[in-house]
């Protein structure tokens, strides 16, 4: 039989037989941004109930890298030991650039002026960091060390607005994947704080009056229908929707194919849906993380990138996941890496970036490619001729990375988006107020109802701009900002 409830259509209040439970805060989720949430609400002194769909706390959270992007004030206790002074104006300035055309000064103001005092809350949670500093370019440091540059800093055009600092903090954590840490002590604080949690928990509607505001919700708990009231307010946490392939196709239909959506089988967008269901608007769903994680090598940050025309279209030293941006706005479906065997290192296996084609002289790889004739010579003769000046007048690619690509053999790798690696999640989501308001197309705030973290559209909201750790930097940040409005004023 088919479920009566959807997260597509909310149930009236007057419909509800009757509550199964009631609390004062309700958080839906048990990502970076329920817990966040979870977190400062119970500090405030309310009763928070928190109900996650699986069977344990983390979602996405916990699969990342644990990386959050923190600066400004002067400098994190690890940018000051690595000699890095950070403004909050140029944090400020970096989060507009990479918040895009769009991007939501009220939430780059806040984060910018208090990103310092978050890092100082984290480390009040339990975060241990070990603060040193790693200068190479990498997708995250697979050692137990802090601080590395996560964006597109010190790139053209960021390098000329703000100031560049490095701002990605990992965890003090060995190997990849310090998200697992990070959300065992967030996880670990929600439960010592007296937050109830209850797993295996699926909100499968909201719960609203007449006049929209939102008054509980209706979740699968042990397989039945459980009306739950909540009486301050409703914070949906419950991520974003890159695994819900019928909304990226309606939405975001350039990932269909690419076959390395990341995230956890929770992305299924159903926080979206349930906040649009009651008339929240979601904004920029077309907006995607996408990353081709060429380097390390870092080497190869000195090769060039060209089209299926030939044609170079971005400066090589910015961020991987401004590069993805970047490649799927090409047309067609090549795109090669060129590189010289001065710069040459084999990308690892798992970046599915493999040899297309080599040659003695730039016009046989061309040729072997397939493509026009003298378009990839004469791209790579024209770098090669400014490279060798230091100059790069087309894309401003940083004189460190300038080198002439002239000592055979040369090689073209193969970087198709229907075939190598590229990961991505969403950007798009709901829209808020930086206290978590979902609001709607006329940008009124909706009674009862908060989102945080990837369900909604945040400081991260634009591909083009994306730096690594600003989707746990949002989504932690901002919980709290959601939890703590919620319990002192819903
Ligand atoms: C491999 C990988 C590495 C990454 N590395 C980084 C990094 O280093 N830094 C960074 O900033 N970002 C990183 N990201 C992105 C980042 O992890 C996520 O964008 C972020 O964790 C989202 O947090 P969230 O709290 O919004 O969602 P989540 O952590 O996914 O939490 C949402 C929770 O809601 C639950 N849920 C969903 N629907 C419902 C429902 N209807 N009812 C009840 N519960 C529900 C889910 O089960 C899930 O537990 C990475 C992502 C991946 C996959």
């Amino acid at each position: 039989m088919s479920s009566p409830f959807s997260v597509n259509r909310p149930c009236r209040l007057q419909d509800v037989p009757g509550w199964d439970q009631e609390t004062e805060v309700l958080v839906i989720g048990f990502g970076a941004a329920g817990a966040s949430a979870a977190i400062e609400a119970a500090s405030a002194g309310v009763r928070v109930l928190l109900l996650e769909a699986s069977s344990g706390s983390g979602g996405t959270s916990a699969l990342s890298g644990g990386e959050i992007y923190l600066g400004g004030n002067g400098g994190t206790p690890a940018q000051r030991n690595a000699g890095f002074s950070d403004d909050s104006e140029d944090l400020f300035r970096y989060l507009m650039m990479a918040g895009g055309p769009d991007a939501d000064e009220a939430k780059a103001r806040l984060y910018a002026d208090n990103s310092l005092d978050h890092y100082h809350w984290l480390v009040a949670q339990g975060v241990p960091y070990k603060n040193t500093y790693l200068p190479q370019k990498m997708v995250e440091p697979v050692t137990d060390d802090c601080l590395i540059w996560s964006g597109s800093e010190e790139a053209w055009p960021f390098s000329e607005q703000a100031k560049p600092c490095p701002r990605g903090h990992t965890p003090q954590w060995e190997g990849w994947g310090g998200g697992r840490l990070l959300m065992d002590i967030l996880a670990a604080r929600v439960v010592e704080l007296g937050v109830e949690v209850h797993y295996d928990s699926r909100v499968l509607a909201l719960v609203v009056d007449d006049a929209g505001r939102v008054h509980g919700v209706v979740a699968r708990c042990d397989g039945q229908p459980r009306y739950v009231r909540a009486g301050r307010g409703v914070v949906l946490c419950a991520g974003g929707f890159v695994m819900n392939r019928e909304m990226v196709r309606r939405h975001a239909p350039q990932l269909m194919h690419n076959e390395n959506p990341i995230g956890t089988p929770g992305d299924d967008g159903s926080g979206i849906q349930l906040g649009m269901s009651v008339g929240g608007a979601a904004i920029h769903m077309d907006e995607a993380f996408v990353s081709l994680p060429f380097y390390a090598p870092e080497s190869l940050v000195r090769g060039i990138f060209v089209n299926e025309r030939g044609q170079r279209f971005i400066n090589e030293d910015c961020y991987h996941g401004r590069t993805g941006y970047h490649i799927l706005r090409q047309g067609g479906d090549r795109v090669f890496l060129l590189a010289d065997n001065a710069c040459f290192e084999r990308p690892p296996e798992f970046t599915r970036i493999d040899i297309a084609a080599v040659g003695e002289t730039w016009e046989e790889v061309e040729q072997e490619l397939g493509l026009p004739s003298g378009s990839l010579a004469e791209s790579v003769d024209f770098f090669n001729r400014h490279a060798a000046q230091g100059q790069d007048p087309l894309f401003h690619k940083a004189a460190k990375w300038l080198n002439p690509l002239d000592e055979p053999p040369f090689v073209a790798l193969d970087c198709r988006f229907d075939y190598a690696f590229y990961p991505h999640f969403t950007l798009g989501g709901l829209d808020t107020l930086p206290t978590g308001q979902v609001l709607t197309q006329q940008r009124e705030p909706i009674a009862g109802l908060y989102a945080a973290g990837r369900t909604t559209c945040g400081l991260p909201r634009w591909g083009g701009g994306y730096s690594s750790g600003l989707s746990l930097a949002d989504a932690s940040f901002f919980g709290r900002q959601a939890g703590r409005h919620v319990a002192t004023q819903g």
